[in-house]
């Protein structure tokens, strides 16, 4: 499935502005296509195996879906076999925020973006070295960018 982002009526959308993001949830369902509104907002979860950031490779720069906040990079990316994209750093230590989830009978560590308080994913702690942490995160709250080098590098040898 493509994402059809509508960036343009987003106007909170920013990869270079840090300042915090703080729209009301009829604003956010305005601007958000349904499919990021779910489980950006409503802490909703994509069905396993869905994204297709799961299996991906590709080097570059994971950013919030809903504002653009720079959330992980793909060498922090890990083959977790869970079924989600999984990473084991964030980018920053205010990439994300964290609140305790005791929803579905599960007590959980719940992974938010630090711009847009944004529902991510779960943070586990049986993630790899050198963290040893796991984060479980949504794909269609993700939005990747191939790293400049990376690309340039394919390009010519293509060319
Ligand atoms: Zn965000």
């Amino acid at each position: 499935m493509d994402n059809n982002k509508e960036a343009k009526k987003n106007s909170v959308y920013s990869r270079t502005d840090t300042s915090k993001v703080n729209l009301s949830e009829e604003d956010w369902k305005k601007v958000l296509p349904a499919d990021v509104y779910y489980i950006a907002r409503q802490k909703g979860t994509e069905r396993p195996w869905t994204s297709k950031f799961e299996e991906s490779k590709e080097i570059g720069t994971y950013y919030c879906a809903a504002c653009g906040n720079a959330l992980f990079k793909s060498d922090t990316k890990f083959e977790s076999g869970c079924g989600w994209p999984s990473f084991y750093d964030p980018i920053s230590k205010t990439s994300v925020i964290y609140e305790r989830d005791s929803s579905h009978g599960m007590v959980r560590t719940e992974v938010m973006c630090g711009r847009c308080k944004s529902h991510l994913g779960h943070v586990f702690e049986d993630g790899p070295p050198p963290t040893g942490l796991r984060y479980c995160i949504n794909g269609v709250v993700l939005d990747f960018e191939k790293a400049k080098e990376a690309e340039k590098k394919f390009n010519d040898k293509k060319g």
